[in-house]
This record gives structure tokens, sequence and C-alpha cells, in this order.
């Protein structure tokens, strides 16, 4: 399972459950259990198209998602 939250700089990351922290590309690290969870997805590859239909959105669909980066 992975879990889909975002980042106080307003990036889009997921990480693998049970996982206590995430680095985000900002240089902040994440506390996951103290976030938001948007979403649960099964699989990285679930996770990863989330993490890019919710920058879509955030963003509009502008080109700027660099989903290589938020591994
Ligand atoms: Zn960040």
């Amino acid at each position: 399972m992975y879990l889909i939250f975002r980042c106080d700089c307003g990036r889009v990351l997921y990480s693998k459950e049970g996982v206590a922290t995430r680095k985000c590309t900002c240089g902040k690290t994440i506390k996951v259990k103290q976030r938001r969870i948007f979403d649960k997805v099964e699989t990285s590859e679930d996770a990863s198209l989330a993490v890019q239909k919710m920058q879509d959105e955030i963003y509009g669909n502008t080109g700027f998602i660099r989903a290589n980066k938020i591994k």
C-alpha cells in the first residue's frame, strides 16, 4: 500500500505505507503520519499516476510534471 500526501511546499508525494518519513525535493523532511493522506493505492505505479493526476489538478495540465523527481 502506498500513501499519497502533500508537502508544505505544495508538491505531491507518495511513500510506501509504514515508512515514517519522506524527504521532499524542496529539502523538507515530512513525517508521514502527521500529514493528511489524500489517497491510498496498491502499487508504486498507481501511486505515481495518482501523484501526476493531483499535480495536473493543482498546476493545470501545463507540463509542470516532473514525476521522475518525485520518487
Ligand atoms: Zn516540499
